[in-house]
């Protein structure tokens, strides 16, 4: 069986996405996304505007640009923000972040990631995009947990990716604090083809790392062990290197399958090179025979469900 065991991953979200209408004009915005991840990870929901003092509801900030400077500004008021957001980042966030994800209002002044409007102060006219002040502070106080908004989240690509990283992020948390050699061999064992399909270079690295392991200090060798799976986690998914993993794992089987199984396999990867066949749908059909033919290895294959079987989408396709 392919493993149902994931750590609940803690995830940093804003407050308006589902859980208070706490938008300026007092809207709530729900998401099919973050209700489904409910069940499997802890939420940790903040809104750093009614944080910081802003009642709801109130009347709309904007990112303006000022002598050089990014400020968060309330135009109905005349008032700037960026004190209170920064008295409030480094009071509720110390530089250890605990958080294996964050997810957050998308184009938001405050909490956006990214395509938010930066207006030139004096012309009231739009001179850039850039990301929201809540983050950037979060980032500089050096947050490095993967983060999606809830536009992105509906990607079904992106969507694979962020959840792909929070459930190793938390399982990489539980390894560090839980030090043990046989469960770090094993954690890298069964993430091997997941890992081949994002960065061959960083993989080999981290095995060779791993030979260590008997001889060398065991939290330097997992804080080096660590830093590659980061590489990893953040590196871009590629088609080619999929392809790779599929056919790796078909090779499995080359004495059992038939010649046209063989051939059916070869027609679907073919559809997913062109791009009119999901990864998934190619996923399944190897899960069926790893199944089928009970190879231990395989099974513990973290490729084949990355998170849990209630969050996978058929038709994820890279
Ligand atoms: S986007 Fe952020 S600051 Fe604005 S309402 Fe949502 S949680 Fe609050």
């Amino acid at each position: 069986m392919i493993s149902d065991e994931f750590q609940k991953p803690e995830i940093l979200i804003s407050r308006c996405l589902g859980f208070a209408s706490c938008r300026w004009n007092s809207d709530i915005i729900n998401n099919e996304w973050v209700e489904r991840l409910k069940p499997f990870v802890n939420f940790y929901h903040v809104c750093p505007e009614v944080d910081c003092g802003l009642g709801v509801p109130r009347a709309p900030l904007r990112l303006i640009r000022k002598d050089n400077l990014i400020l968060l500004f309330q135009p109905a008021s005349g008032r700037f923000f960026n004190q209170e957001f920064e008295n409030y980042v480094n009071y509720f966030f110390n530089d250890n972040f605990s958080f294996d994800g964050g997810i957050f209002c998308a184009r938001s002044p405050s909490c956006g990631l990214m395509g938010v409007k930066l207006y030139n102060h004096e012309k009231n006219i739009v001179v850039a995009k850039t990301e929201g002040l809540f983050i950037s502070l979060l980032k500089k106080k050096g947050a490095q947990f993967p983060l999606i908004d809830h536009g992105r989240i509906n990607d079904e690509n992106l969507r694979d990716k962020f959840f792909t990283a929070i459930f190793l992020f938390a399982r990489l948390k539980y390894l560090e604090k839980n030090l043990d050699a046989e469960r770090i061999i094993a954690f890298h064992s069964a993430n091997k083809l997941l890992f081949m399909a994002r960065n061959q270079t960083e993989l080999r690295k981290a095995g060779k790392l791993l030979a260590n392991l008997k001889t060398a200090s065991l939290p330097a060798i997992f804080a080096e062990y660590r830093r590659l799976v980061l590489k990893i986690i953040f590196s871009q998914p590629r088609k080619t290197a999929n392809i790779n993993v599929l056919e790796h794992i078909a090779g499995y089987f080359k004495n059992e399958l038939s010649a046209a199984e063989k051939r059916y396999f070869q027609m679907l990867l073919d559809g997913y090179r062109k791009g009119n066949v999901s990864l998934q749908s190619l996923k399944i059909l190897l899960a069926s025979w790893v199944e089928r033919y009970q190879s231990g290895y395989l099974q513990n294959q973290t490729y084949f469900q990355p998170y849990p079987r209630q969050l996978i989408e058929e038709s994820v396709s890279l």
